[in-house]
């Protein structure tokens, strides 16, 4: 991995200012052993943060719910002996302070805190005043407000180094991620809040190792700032998330694989090119409004007849062979049935609510 050199982490005290930054370490601090030896292999892949879970939220209860404070100064030991920084999760006011007196660098938010909002004010006030870099994670629901409301709560206590982690969204469905990653989350969040880096966590989105190249390779092609990857000395005996870490040796076979493309580039010509093509997507997107406002004409002339002849707007056996026909002309230019079913559930929305006006209209 070539890194490139420009890091919006200026002022965050983290060593080497590359793009992407890397934090990895293991799901949980385990042991003395584990710790240390975990950072000590993580150092020579040039990795500068160290992560651990000191405190684990754990979905049911009698699983391992971390280590406690003896962690703490293990995590201690990582910084003195072997030179890195080291984050821990914080999910309460007492985790907070008992990071702080410990001397940890950076702190994170976990999923199902960030969507607390009661718990982010409390963790927000008790960070009044401390100088921390923190970072917040998307909460579990795809809920964007709620996640910038989170960042707010943290920015409003006077923490002036402030990222989010993109770490996917729970489902009930089966699907190839642990939590789908929606991408379209983040890409919002970052149009929002241009100033927030915006770091990937494919290990908790993939949920399985085979996934993490390919994941991170996507955050990077979408121009994220950094990585957080689980990383264990010898994830088969993890007693959290075992499926998903990795030893640093394949961290570093990861991180060698990665391609960093820069968002801009100095070549004149590539980068006209690219301004043909963006205008080429502009004249169609025209095109696109234009064919909508086309469709919702004449959704509304049939709303018309609909009231004038008493029948009900929805028309369920109709809208089903729409809906049909279209997914199937759609796999012939290759469109998938997602975005396909995504873009006409909205459109027929929004004709309903176009003939519901109509039928109310006296
Ligand atoms: C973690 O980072 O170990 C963790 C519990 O993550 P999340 O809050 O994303 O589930
Ligand atoms: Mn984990």
């Amino acid at each position: 991995m070539e890194k490139s050199n420009n890091s919006p982490f200026e002022g965050w005290g983290l060593g080497k200012l590359e793009r992407p930054l890397v934090i990895a370490g293991p799901c949980s601090a385990e042991s003395e052993e584990q710790v240390v030896e975990t950072a000590t292999q993580l150092k020579t892949l040039g990795i500068e943060v160290f992560r651990a879970g000191i405190w684990k939220p754990r979905t049911r209860p009698n699983q391992f719910e971390g280590v406690g404070i003896s962690g703490l100064e293990w995590m201690k030991r990582v910084q003195k002996e072997v030179g890195m920084k080291v984050s821990t999760e914080v999910g309460n006011v007492k985790h907070v302070y008992d990071s702080l007196r410990h001397g940890v660098d950076i702190i994170w938010i976990g999923a199902r805190t960030s969507a607390d909002p009661f718990a982010m004010q409390e963790i927000a006030d008790a960070l009044r005043g401390v100088d921390i870099p923190v970072l917040v994670k998307n909460p579990v629901n795809p809920d964007l407000n709620l996640w910038i409301g989170a960042i707010e709560r943290i920015a409003a206590a006077g923490i002036r180094r402030v990222g989010a982690i993109h770490r996917g969204f729970s489902t009930y469905d089966t699907t190839r991620y642990r939590n789908i990653p929606q991408w379209q989350v983040p890409i919002e969040l970052k149009q929002k809040m241009p100033e927030i880096p915006m770091i990937c966590d494919p290990s908790h989105m993939g949920g399985k190792r085979e996934l993490i190249q390919e994941l991170s390779q996507k955050a990077l092609d979408l121009n994220y700032d950094g990585l957080m990857i689980e990383s264990h000395f010898y994830p088969a005996i993890a007693k959290s998330d075992s499926e998903q870490q990795i030893t640093p040796s394949e961290l570093g076979t990861i991180l060698n694989n990665l391609i960093i493309r820069d968002p801009s580039n100095d070549n004149p010509l590539l980068m006209l090119t690219l301004e043909e093509l963006r205008h080429k997507i502009d004249v169609c997107d025209e095109k696109l409004i234009k064919i909508l406002n086309d469709r919702m004409t004449i959704a509304e002339i049939i709303g018309s007849y609909k009231k004038e002849n008493k029948i009900t707007i929805l028309q369920s056996a109709r809208w089903k062979e729409v809906v049909e026909k279209i997914v199937e002309k759609g796999k012939k230019y290759k469109l998938s049935e997602e975005m396909i079913n995504t873009i006409f559930k909205a459109i027929h929305q929004e004709s309903i609510n176009r003939q519901t006006t109509i039928m109310n209209k006296s």
